[in-house]
């Protein structure tokens, strides 16, 4: 199974180009969508959910024209949106029942143990009987994946599930979503460059609308090897290095900045080699695709 992204595009009514001729091939397992806010990820997530329509292009799930056979695709597609709403006065497992009978799991029995296998694999069953309002959001997300796998999907979006999660309910999700297996295609938007360094065997960056880069994490990481190097600067150097160096992110260390640059040279002047990181290719390529578009 594999989900085919081809040529598709979408512009808003008010003249924003969300999406420009994006193409991808999605294999089973997990695949990360990583880009800033605005890129144009949840409107690729909406439209490969049949939420909402492109202008251009095609999509397919095996043999499913997801653009055209909407019903078809909805049956084996499981969707967790960026919000989502829940009655806070009722428990995980009588909520989850009633999806379940929403989503036609009619007979008793096997509805009573597709929830309580759903509960342990998100980890909620020891909090079934808790109502959801005193969910925390971590709790709550994960939640929202075991209604997600009611149907057992094989097509599951997630759509930046960990926003807003502390590092230890951030861990706990990760784990639930690796546990899914190699039988889905798991699309895990976000713009936190942790959960795809964490999770996930393919990856695409998009930005501005268009795909930036796509293929294996660990491929891409081997392609910046040897090309990034990190100083520790004062604050009052800063805009001058930005001037002289491509500086693909700055952090602060004890309080001082942390440069990394990219430079297929070895630049000197006390800059060190480091390996690279997920996150250097992340910010390189927002950084090539901003000054393309700025020439
Ligand atoms: P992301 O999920 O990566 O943050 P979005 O898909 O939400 O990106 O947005 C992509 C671009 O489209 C942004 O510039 C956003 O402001 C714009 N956009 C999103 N939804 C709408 C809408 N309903 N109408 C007009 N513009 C929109």
């Amino acid at each position: 199974m594999e989900l085919i992204i081809d040529n598709l595009s979408k512009t808003y009514s008010n003249g924003v180009k969300a999406l420009q001729n994006i193409s991808l091939e999605i294999p089973t397992g997990m695949f990360g969508l990583l880009g800033p806010n605005g890129a144009g990820k949840s409107t690729l997530m909406r439209i490969i959910a049949t939420l909402q329509d492109a202008d251009n292009g095609s999509i397919t799930l095996g043999d499913v024209d997801v653009l055209k056979q909407k019903n078809e695709l909805r049956q084996v597609l499981g969707y967790l949106p960026q919000q989502f709403g829940l009655y806070p006065k009722i428990s995980a497992e009588v909520l989850l029942n009633h999806f379940a009978v929403l989503k036609g799991i009619t007979q008793k029995g096997e509805r009573k143990d597709l929830v309580e296998a759903l509960l342990h694999k998100t980890n909620l069953y020891d909090v079934r009987k808790q109502n959801l309002k005193g969910y925390s959001g971590g709790m709550k997300q994960r939640f929202g994946i075991a209604q997600a796998l009611l149907n057992d999907p094989k097509l599951l979006i997630v759509d930046e599930p960990t926003a807003g999660l502390d590092p230890v309910e951030r861990n706990r999700f990760y784990n639930v979503l690796s546990e899914l297996g190699e039988r889905t295609v798991v699309i895990l938007s976000t713009h936190i460059v942790d959960d795809v360094k964490e999770l996930c065997t393919h990856m695409a960056i998009i930005n501005q609308g268009q795909v930036c880069l796509k293929g294996n994490p660990l491929q891409i990481l081997e392609n910046l090897k040897g090309r990034v190097y990190k100083k520790t600067i004062q604050k009052s150097e800063l805009k001058a290095y930005k001037q002289n160096y491509k500086v693909i992110s700055e952090k602060l260390f004890l309080g001082k900045p942390t440069i990394h640059i990219l430079s297929n040279v070895n630049p000197g002047n006390g800059f060190l080699l480091i390996n690279a990181e997920l996150e250097d290719v992340y910010f390189s390529e927002i950084f090539n695709t901003r000054n393309v578009k700025s020439l």
